[in-house]
């Protein structure tokens, strides 16, 4: 019998509440009885994002939804600062060299957060930047980005703040509308507990206006188009059904658990890994750790790549590997979504076995006394 644990920072584990909503008959999407399930769901949205303004739903991955924001919000030839510290902010040049929108790079350290004063000095430096793009958790390195205070620089020009927040959202505090973060985007397959598939844009009206000019290029991702079916709580074109479904149902899970609770529960989660991983003499790397994802370094003489390897084939239990340059170098532990304390505790049993195997010596047991400990 295999019974698996998933630990990566996305996808992550659907409860079988919502794999049942997802499991229902398909409503036509024009049917009456859609609408009302469109504005629940729309109403959920604003909850999740702390926010009273729209929240467009698309049919893609969380990629979708960066590509929607920065082609909506800039045209070609317009300048944009693209904070590059991980393989998920480097993505927010790419997206703009493939629609010629001037990137200015901020190339940081991977494992370190940029400081609100390099955004300021940025843009004093570069007055005419129509938009400043950074990543709330960097997946790829665990690192938190301070976004209120980010958002308190930005929101003083006329640049648009856009924050990928695909693996945070609903896993760390995001007060969009509080904080004056202008666009935020996320995915489905992370802290809110749903399979892939599903992409969200949350959108102020500052930047409504700004996507009412853009005369990017695109057709499918044009915000304007569905900015304009959301007002009459409709989609432009057949939305994923059973995923909307599921989100309903997800969502009302939200609703019900609070999202000032959510956000606890995902401190506590990896607060208690963080705790577990050093008790065996593990280190940390990043220098300012989200509670989204939590890397960790291959202590020395360890065959990095065996460690997710054994937790998978041998264990049942998926966690990440390192990615880029950091493969084989990292590891990594995450507790997002439909996760609880039994999870951090199979998780940090599970990497003690492993590293036992692949002969790296610790005192056996200190981790999961660790972990329970924090969790007490
Ligand atoms: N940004 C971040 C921070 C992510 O973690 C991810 C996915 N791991 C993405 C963007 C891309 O999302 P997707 O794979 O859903 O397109």
């Amino acid at each position: 019998m295999e019974k698996r644990l998933l630990l990566t920072p996305g996808p992550t584990m659907v409860p079988p509440e919502v794999a049942a909503a997802e499991a229902q008959p398909i409503i036509h999407h024009r049917a009456p009885e859609f609408i009302p399930i469109l504005d629940r769901v729309q109403e959920g949205l604003q909850y999740l994002f702390q926010t009273k303004n729209p929240v467009v739903v698309l049919a893609s991955s969380g990629t979708g939804a960066m590509e929607a924001a920065l082609t909506g919000v800039c045209s070609p030839g317009e300048k944009a600062i693209t904070v590059e510290g991980g393989k998920f902010g480097g993505r927010w040049g790419e997206i703009a060299d493939a629609y010629g929108i001037k990137k200015v790079p901020v190339d940081i350290e991977w494992g370190e957060a940029v400081q609100p004063e390099k955004i300021k000095e940025l843009l004093e430096q570069n007055p005419e930047t129509k938009a400043v793009c950074i990543t709330q958790c960097e997946t790829s390195t665990g690192v938190l980005t301070d976004v209120k205070a980010i958002a308190d620089v930005v929101s003083k020009t006329d640049a648009l703040l856009l924050v990928d927040a695909v693996s945070s959202l609903g896993a760390e505090e995001m007060r969009t509308d509080e904080w004056n973060v202008d666009v935020v985007v996320t995915g489905s397959q992370k802290a809110i507990m749903l399979p892939p598939g599903l992409a969200f844009v949350c959108v102020n009206q500052r930047a409504q206006e700004r996507i009412q000019k853009s005369t990017s290029p695109g057709y499918y991702f044009s915000l304007k188009t569905y900015l304009k079916s959301l007002a009459k709580s409709s989609t432009p074109y057949t939305p994923a059904v059973s995923l909307i479904l599921a989100l309903d149902k997800a969502l009302e899970m939200i609703k019900k658990e609070g999202i000032e609770n959510i956000w606890a529960r995902h401190a506590r989660l990896s607060r208690a890994i963080q705790a577990g991983c050093k008790a065996i003499g593990l280190e940390l790397f990043s220098k300012q750790p989200s509670h989204v994802v939590t890397p960790i370094k291959v202590p020395e003489g360890v065959d990095g790549a065996a460690i997710p390897k054994i937790l998978r084939d041998e264990l049942g239990v998926t966690i990440a590997g390192g990615q880029a340059h950091l493969k084989g170098k990292i590891f990594r532990i995450a507790t997002l979504g439909y996760a609880a304390d039994f999870d951090v505790t199979t998780g940090i049993c599970a990497l003690e076995i492993a590293l036992r195997k692949l002969g790296y010596k610790f005192d056996e047991g200190a981790g999961i006394k660790a972990a329970l400990k924090a969790l007490t």
